[in-house]
């Protein structure tokens, strides 16, 4: 690896929060081997950093669901939508119990015709305030991710989640959507998958993984990802939803070979 992609990487790791512990890896060992390979290598870093001084945020997985009584059907098709449509369409929807405690619908952000798209779980505190997907530390590190892949929101990606309002426990707290939740906003998703027409799916988590792959609920994230998943002919890879990632960092190395997959993935990158 020459000076200028050994640069590159270093850069690559850095914006990912695996830079320094990498770095100093080699910086001890000059005969340590050096994977020829740019940014994207499937080798991940073999030591992996902590969250780049970013805080645990509220568990978006572990929380055992609460019922919530949905309140009207389904929403029954959503399939000749044009984008304007289904935004109105979901500000305004109350398809499942959801609609009750939102303070506002989280539709999705970036490139509505980005060549990546991921998909979270739903809106946590934070983004149910404010209407947007991913902001704080789950977000600042998704943004991490985007960085590493050459790609920003708005910048041939675009960010939704499952479901478009936040799913609360009976303290008040985040939790992940219902079965019922999922099936009622599910055609949202599919609608703005349609429409955005991405070149490759990333599955941030189990929810997002099982709700698009239609695989039983219970089926774990790690059987699921480290492969190549179709949707439609459209390339899918699952990998840990960032707000996992803060909690477990160790894990973050997996991701980035999540990542690497996902960049092979596309249409014509080999
Ligand atoms: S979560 Fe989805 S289906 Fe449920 S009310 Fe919100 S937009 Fe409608």
């Amino acid at each position: 690896m020459d000076a200028a992609e050994q640069a590159t990487r270093i850069k690559i790791l850095h914006a990912m929060g695996l830079g320094p512990m990498w770095l100093s890896r080699y910086a001890s060992d000059e005969t340590a081997p050096v994977v020829a390979t740019p940014a994207f290598a499937d080798t991940p870093p073999a030591v992996v950093l902590a969250d780049a001084g970013l805080a645990a945020p509220v568990s978006l997985v572990d929380v055992p669901p609460a019922p919530v009584t949905v309140v009207s059907e389904p929403v029954e098709s959503v399939s000749g939508m044009s984008w304007e449509t289904l935004q109105a369409e979901v500000a305004s929807c109350v398809a499942c119990g959801l609609c009750k405690g939102r303070a506002k619908t989280v539709f999705g952000a970036g490139d509505t015709a980005a060549t990546w798209l991921f998909v979270g779980e739903g809106p946590g505190y934070n983004e149910n305030i404010q209407g947007e997907p991913f902001v704080g530390a789950a977000g600042q590190l998704l943004d991490n991710m985007l960085h590493a892949l050459g790609i920003r929101r708005g910048d041939r990606a675009y960010i939704a989640n499952v479901v478009k309002c936040r799913p609360t426990d009976s303290n008040g707290k985040d939790r992940p959507p219902t079965p019922a939740e999922i099936q009622a906003c599910l055609p949202y998703l599919r609608r703005q998958i349609a429409l955005i027409q991405p070149k490759v799916i990333v599955a941030l988590g189990k929810t997002a993984a099982v709700a698009l792959l239609g695989v039983d609920p219970e089926t774990p994230v790690s059987q699921l990802r480290g492969k190549e998943h179709h949707l439609n002919g459209v390339p899918m890879v699952v990998t840990y939803h960032p707000a996992y990632l803060l909690r477990k960092p160790v894990e973050k190395s997996k991701a980035w070979r999540d990542l690497c997959l996902a960049r092979k993935a596309l249409p014509g990158s080999a």
